[in-house]
């Protein structure tokens, strides 16, 4: 595997490579690898002639990036196993080399203002900061993301469309631990006792699932947060929004496509799950 820390090697490289006419494929991360970020390359490497990974903690996108967990040398293992052929490791100098006190901003409209944008606000700036910058980078062909950001994956189709970048985005399944927990970098930051409830996520989104009917939604998502709240998360949201626009729902005409989103914290650690409840045919 080659690793590459500067932005000139690494397009170098991929140069090279598309002159031979292969095709890049490209997963960002922010280490701390998992399964989940495991599935993302496989579908790349399967895909793909030349796959990518990035490893960056994205300053711009956080209160305290000090916070996130760092593996660097596990990560390179997993990428090694993996079988990935490029590691891209920049420094926040080689992402942002005019600083990050004047970015860009971006019109990311109604996306904006609802669930991960409304309780985390400049969240998804950062996002494109950081995204609009790798994606120019590495100029692939196609980018991996997970179902898992669910939020964020609308919100780079949107980066994709608008700024008319050439990169096909797919979206991969979210990956979960035996008990349903969604794999998260996050997960290791929760006590055992914590990591126990942690699944209680997943569980109160089966139940909106289950119980989904034609109607009034409003009854379902108050259970969904009690049900949390008892377990004793510090609930954030617990919502049911339109799977294609994301627009809230208040009722379901029984056949608009459905996903249910929620975020909640456990002590310090804000884990975020997302369920399709009703797909379109
Ligand atoms: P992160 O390192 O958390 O920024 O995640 C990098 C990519 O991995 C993003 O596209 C995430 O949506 C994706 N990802 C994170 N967790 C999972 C998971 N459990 N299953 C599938 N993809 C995931």
């Amino acid at each position: 595997m080659l690793i590459f820390h500067t932005v000139w090697q690494l397009q170098h490289y991929l140069q090279l490579q598309q002159n031979n006419g292969c095709s890049i494929g490209f997963v960002p991360t922010m280490g701390a690898l998992h399964q989940g970020h495991l599935s993302l390359l496989e579908q790349s490497l399967q895909h793909t002639d030349v796959t990518v990974c990035s490893i960056f903690v994205n300053p711009t996108q956080f209160n305290d990036p000090k916070e996130y967990p760092v593996t660097t040398s596990t990560d390179v293992e997993m990428l090694l196993n993996a079988g990935v052929q490029v590691l891209f490791l920049p420094s926040v100098a080689e992402i942002y080399p005019n600083g990050t006190q004047n970015p860009p901003h971006y019109d990311l409209g109604f996306l904006e203002t609802v669930l991960e944008g409304k309780y985390r606000p400049g969240h998804f700036q950062g996002v494109c900061q950081v995204m609009h910058r790798l994606l120019n980078i590495v100029d692939a062909d196609h980018l991996f993301m997970g179902q898992k950001d669910y939020q964020q994956c609308m919100v780079i189709q949107h980066l994709i469309q608008t700024k008319h970048i050439r990169t096909q985005l797919h979206i991969a399944p979210t990956l979960r631990e035996t008990d349903g927990l969604a794999m998260s970098s996050r997960n290791m930051r929760l006590s055992n006792n914590d990591r126990l409830t942690a699944v209680a996520i997943s569980e109160a989104l089966l139940q909106l699932k289950t119980k989904l009917r034609q109607g009034n939604l409003e009854q379902l998502k108050l259970e969904a947060a009690v049900f949390l709240t008892a377990k004793g998360f510090r609930v954030d949201y617990t919502e049911i929004a339109h799977a294609q626009t994301l627009q809230l729902m208040h009722n379901w005409n029984g056949s608009d496509p459905l996903v249910a989103l929620t975020a909640a914290y456990l002590g310090e650690v804000r884990l975020i799950d997302n369920m399709l409840l009703a797909e379109t045919d």
